[in-house]
């Protein structure tokens, strides 16, 4: 028998039961990373389903250090990043190519929420490739945070103090 197609309009929803709970089986991006195809399986009826889902609606959230929830930000990982990246010879196409393959990464866990630390890892493992500088940079900052917020806003409290000279 041929599983129904559901848009995302209720997807949390199993379309025989109406349950809530219902977990992710299979997961994998479309269109060119821009939808998730999902093989949903409902904890009440044991119905299965899929659904296509959009990419700004399945970013997972962020789970904090100290448990709190926060959606994920592109302009806030794009931002500590290119602090990391200052000065460094890498090209704005080279940083946004890193920042899409963070997303698909984050995107293709299939989870509605990942620890903040995972994303802290993601970012790493980029720098890490991009530019060796701005990973040390960055890792020497986010090891003590642990927390890509915290060390945002570190970044941006240094920002503001008077430069050195060099
Ligand atoms: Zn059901």
């Amino acid at each position: 028998m041929a599983a129904p197609t559901f848009d995302r309009i209720h997807p949390m929803h199993c379309p025989f039961c109406s349950a809530h709970d219902t977990k992710v089986i299979d997961s994998r991006l479309v269109a060119e990373g821009d939808q998730v195809r999902r093989r949903r399986e409902c904890l009440a009826c044991g119905e299965r389903f899929t659904t296509f889902e959009t990419a700004e609606l399945v970013m997972p959230r962020l789970i904090k250090s100290d448990g709190s929830r926060q959606p994920f930000d592109e302009q806030k990982l794009r931002a500590g990043m290119q602090r990391a990246l200052e000065k460094r010879p890498v090209s704005v196409e080279r940083l946004e190519a890193a920042i899409a393959h963070i997303k698909h990464q984050l995107r293709a866990t299939g989870e509605r929420e990942i620890k903040s630390r995972v994303l802290g890892e993601l970012v790493m493992a980029e720098l890490q490739k991009l530019d060796e500088v701005a990973y040390i940079r960055f890792a020497s900052v986010y090891r003590r945070f642990q927390d890509l917020n915290e060390f945002r806003e570190e970044i941006e409290r240094l920002s503001r103090e008077p430069a050195k000279p060099e």
